[in-house]
């Protein structure tokens, strides 16, 4: 019999309600049992690909080639295991299966209606990516705030799965914001008793509430909570700011929520084995020294854009026994002079060139790309970082002044960088990137190879642009090189041999989607060491 956890959020969004779900996940599997999560997002968009960063964060491309949401990266980087497109569930796929079973006539005779319809197909989402997933227990996280309208249907389906599936098989965790008042220090209560007091109007009362607060919640307020949200104080869970994400599963612990999950669930009490986050958590705060690291991108006010890139520097710092410090150049003020590129990379040790779409702010990095390269700064060029580097490598040292991706100037006479033949006549936008995982094939003798330690690889992509297979003779006629191919020949991996340039690397993949805690990406590693022993000279 399969378990269900979900969880809801209550008084204000951007509350953590996606670590809080990958933490209560990494305890339970921590205990040995076999665990899934699924994220529930209430938009009409049929998955986060169409979506800008800027808005929703990062799209967090899975092995299967999902577009989803940032917190599916969150999930997989707590419990060390891919998902797939399954584990997020929107209200756009919701209701494109149940049109096309209308179209096919599985409802001849019928009003078509949102319950039972709609909230049916909510359920049989759920219950098969669990069951995809071979879980003995799911974590389903419904995103939004209670009393959002588009999360209403998704609400009152779980409300129905406590009484299809049982009792002692569902439980209902909420999480919610505790806000601090500034003048009295006082920590208020009365949003989260709101919150609560909208979800149990709708059917729903919550079996546990973690409550969010800048500092651990003092007894008052876990009476409060307690007394409000009808239930006892022991299911009053504090989960308050910590330094580190992966602390989180750690400070819940500490307060028993496990074993109180396992008991409410009757499931067998295990021991349970956090060993390795407590491990990667002490050698985190151990670590003394910093790295001054330059992000280069256009996104770079919303950090969620890039979140899967921090982590994995993160991971990488961890590794190195070093603090990578970020500093966050914005491309777009590089263009408009606002920027002194010398002034800011005099200051670094090394930079990553960050993925991106389209024409604005692609100027301002292929000139920061320029100084990184001639002053042997350590570089690692991610997808567009790649097709840029590439094209700051034709027009200033193969010499085809004008080079440019057709994606950044359609017209241009060197199309060094231009759509993939398969993308050409394609009509649709969602979903049609070359996405997922592909193999890799490295070149012996290569910096990508001696990073990897092996000569096959996978990693995930998302892109419709690749080198022009027209050009790579004369680009690749000098000191830069391919050193890895996919299987059917596309340019996977640059590099500048180690004569000319201590570490200058780029992937036309995303390595940052299968960083973790517990096995840092090769090329995120490669950099921090690199940036570590490189002495630069401006
Ligand atoms: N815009 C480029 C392409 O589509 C790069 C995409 C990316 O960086 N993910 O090929």
């Amino acid at each position: 019999m399969v378990k269900y956890i979900f969880i809801t959020g209550g008084v204000l969004s951007s509350v953590g309600k996606g670590i809080t779900t990958a933490s209560i996940a990494k305890i339970i599997q921590s205990r040995g049992y076999n665990v899934t999560a699924v994220k529930i997002d209430p938009y009409i968009n049929v998955d986060a690909g169409t979506m800008n960063p800027y808005m929703h964060g990062e799209v967090f491309v899975t092995e299967d080639g999902g577009e989803t949401d940032l917190d599916i990266g969150h999930y997989e980087r707590f419990l060390c295991k891919d998902l797939g497109r399954h584990n997020n569930i929107t209200t756009g796929q919701v209701y494109w299966n149940v049109i096309e079973k209308e179209r096919r006539g599985k409802y001849l005779g019928k009003c078509v209606q949102i319950i039972p319809h709609i909230t049916d197909e909510i359920k049989r989402l759920i219950k098969e990516a669990i069951k995809r997933d071979g879980a003995d227990i799911g974590i389903i996280e419904i995103g939004g705030t209670v009393g959002d309208i588009e999360g209403l249907p998704y609400l009152e389906a779980i409300r129905q799965m406590r009484i299809e599936e049982g009792y002692k098989n569902t439980m209902f965790i909420h999480v919610g914001l505790i806000p601090i008042l500034d003048v009295t220090g006082e920590q208020k209560t009365k949003p989260l008793q709101h919150s609560i007091q909208e979800l149990r109007r709708i059917g729903i009362q919550p079996d546990m509430i973690i409550a969010r607060c800048k500092y651990k919640l003092v007894e008052e307020s876990i009476s409060k909570v307690a007394l409000y949200g009808n239930i006892s104080r022991d299911m009053v869970i504090s989960s308050h700011t910590v330094e580190n994400i992966y602390e989180v599963p750690l400070i819940f612990e500490e307060q028993g929520l496990g074993d109180k999950i396992l008991d409410r669930l009757d499931l067998k009490p295990m021991k349970s084995d956090l060993s390795e986050l407590r491990e990667y958590i002490e050698k985190w705060r151990g670590l003394d020294k910093n790295v001054k690291i330059a992000l280069v991108g256009k996104y770079t006010k919303l950090r969620d854009s890039y979140i899967s890139i921090i982590e994995a520097l993160n991971h990488a710092g961890v590794v190195n026994n070093v603090k990578p410090d970020l500093i966050w150049i914005e491309s777009t003020d590089i263009e408009n002079g606002k920027v002194n590129i010398e002034e800011i990379l005099s200051t670094v040790k090394g930079a990553i060139i960050l993925p991106g779409f389209g024409k604005r702010g692609a100027e301002g990095k292929i000139e920061t790309i320029k100084f990184l390269r001639e002053y042997n700064i350590p570089t690692l060029g991610i997808c567009f970082g790649l097709q840029l580097m590439v094209i700051e490598y034709a027009r200033n040292v193969i010499g085809l002044k004008d080079a440019n991706s057709t994606e950044l100037d359609p017209e241009t006479p060197d199309p060094v960088i231009d759509l993939m033949s398969e993308q050409r006549g394609l009509d649709e936008y969602g979903g049609t990137m070359r996405l997922g995982s592909y193999k890799i094939i490295l070149e012996e003798n290569s910096l990508a190879y001696k990073l990897y330690g092996y000569r096959e690889i996978y990693e995930r992509h998302r892109h419709r642009y690749e080198v022009n297979p027209s050009y790579t003779d004369k680009i690749f006629s000098n000191d830069l090189k391919v050193s890895g191919y996919s299987y059917d020949g596309r340019i996977e991996f640059i590099e500048l041999s180690g004569d000319t340039h201590p570490f200058y690397i780029a992937t036309q993949a995303h390595p940052e989607f299968k960083s973790r805690y517990c096995r840092a990406s090769p090329l995120f590693s490669g950099l921090i060491e690199a940036s570590q022993k490189v002495r630069i000279r401006i």
